[in-house]
């Protein structure tokens, strides 16, 4: 059993290493248990161009790495492991690597999100090299390029449309004839002209793995079985994204899928010095610089509840 900490920061994402950088700044000395594959989501993003500051761009990983060594700066600690279970039933909260425990008065969510993969070894090696699952982040990259969205959900139709403002050309691959996405977002991605639709297809290899970066796609038609391929210059993956939620879940409000909920302008959550920050709360807007923004303010509720438990005689758990 460790010392009590004034905080402990679960992940080590854009939104939790900017709330270890508030907190170790304000003297709160974070424990920032960063996962085993800390970095999160911009791990698997080659460069980053909308990051506020970077104004030649940045590698993904450059750039969690950076945000890291900055929190690092200012006296925070990470353990570079994987949080097994807490519980949150009393102060100070409970956070458990296997058998050993850490104890603090607030806790800061910051998990993450994973975006859905298709499971393909060749959009594994191709990560970064065309293969992406942000727009938003990624399509500026495909100017005039010929690029596939898989997905037939409103994100998939969000970011073919979205796309459109960059590629000649975009295609939608479903796997069924039905589209879970609502039907004025079909319509739009249906009028749009640079978009076609192939429909009950799946993807079964990234092509490009030779020249290190997407040439194509091998597509199998399922009601057919039949292969082929086009070509296209860069792969979105919009099939959804699962919340790193797990082990909350039990501890938390959380919505059907699984993103914690927390009060409105606020981090906090439904248990008094518990806090969520980035995409673990998150499902609109998805971005490093939102994450970090919501990392900001999960410190700052921190630092300012800790201070007001300070100023009561007796300390009780309380549900907000
Ligand atoms: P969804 O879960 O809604 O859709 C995922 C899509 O991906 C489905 O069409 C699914 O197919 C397909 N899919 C899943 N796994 C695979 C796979 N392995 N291979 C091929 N296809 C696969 O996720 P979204 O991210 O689209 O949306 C999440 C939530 O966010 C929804 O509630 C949505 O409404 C909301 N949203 C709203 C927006 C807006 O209003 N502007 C924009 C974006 C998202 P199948 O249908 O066959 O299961």
């Amino acid at each position: 059993m460790n010392d009590v900490r004034d905080v402990i920061i679960i992940g080590g994402g854009p939104a939790g290493y900017t709330a270890a950088l508030y907190t170790a700044r304000a003297n709160l000395s974070p424990l920032v248990i960063e996962g085993f594959n800390w970095g999160g989501q911009l791990m698997i993003t080659s460069d980053v161009e909308n990051y506020p500051g970077y104004a030649d761009g940045v590698i993904g990983p450059t750039m969690m790495a950076d945000f890291r060594r900055q929190a690092e700066r200012f006296g925070a600690e990470f353990i570079t492991d994987d949080v097994t279970r807490v519980d949150f039933s009393e102060r100070p909260f409970r956070v458990f690597i296997g058998d050993t425990e850490h104890r603090a008065d607030s806790v800061i969510v910051a998990t993450g999100a994973t975006a859905r993969q298709l499971g393909l070894p060749s959009e594994q090696t191709l990560q970064g090299r065309g293969v992406s699952y942000c727009a938003t982040c990624d399509g500026a990259f495909f100017r005039d390029k010929v690029v596939a969205v898989v997905g037939g959900g409103d994100s998939a139709m969000e970011e073919a449309t979205f796309l459109t403002r960059f590629a000649s050309k975009v295609v939608i691959i479903h796997r069924r004839d039905e589209f879970r996405a609502s039907p004025i977002m079909v319509d739009r991605a249906r009028e749009n002209e640079k978009i076609e639709f192939v429909l009950n297809a799946v993807v079964d290899e990234v092509l490009g793995e030779r020249n290190g970066h997407v040439t194509g796609l091998r597509l199998r038609d399922t009601e057919t079985g039949e292969t082929r391929d086009i070509e296209a210059d860069g792969l979105f993956v919009a099939v959804g994204h699962d919340p790193n939620t797990a082990l909350f879940l039990d501890w938390l409000d959380h919505d059907d899928q699984g993103y914690l909920v927390t009060d409105p302008r606020s981090t906090r959550t439904n248990i008094a010095g518990v806090f969520a920050a980035g995409d673990v709360q998150d499902h609109t807007y998805r971005q490093a610089v939102t994450a970090a923004g919501s990392g900001t303010m999960a410190a700052l509720d921190a630092q300012r509840w800790l201070e007001e438990q300070r100023h009561q005689p007796e300390v009780a758990v309380a549900t907000a």
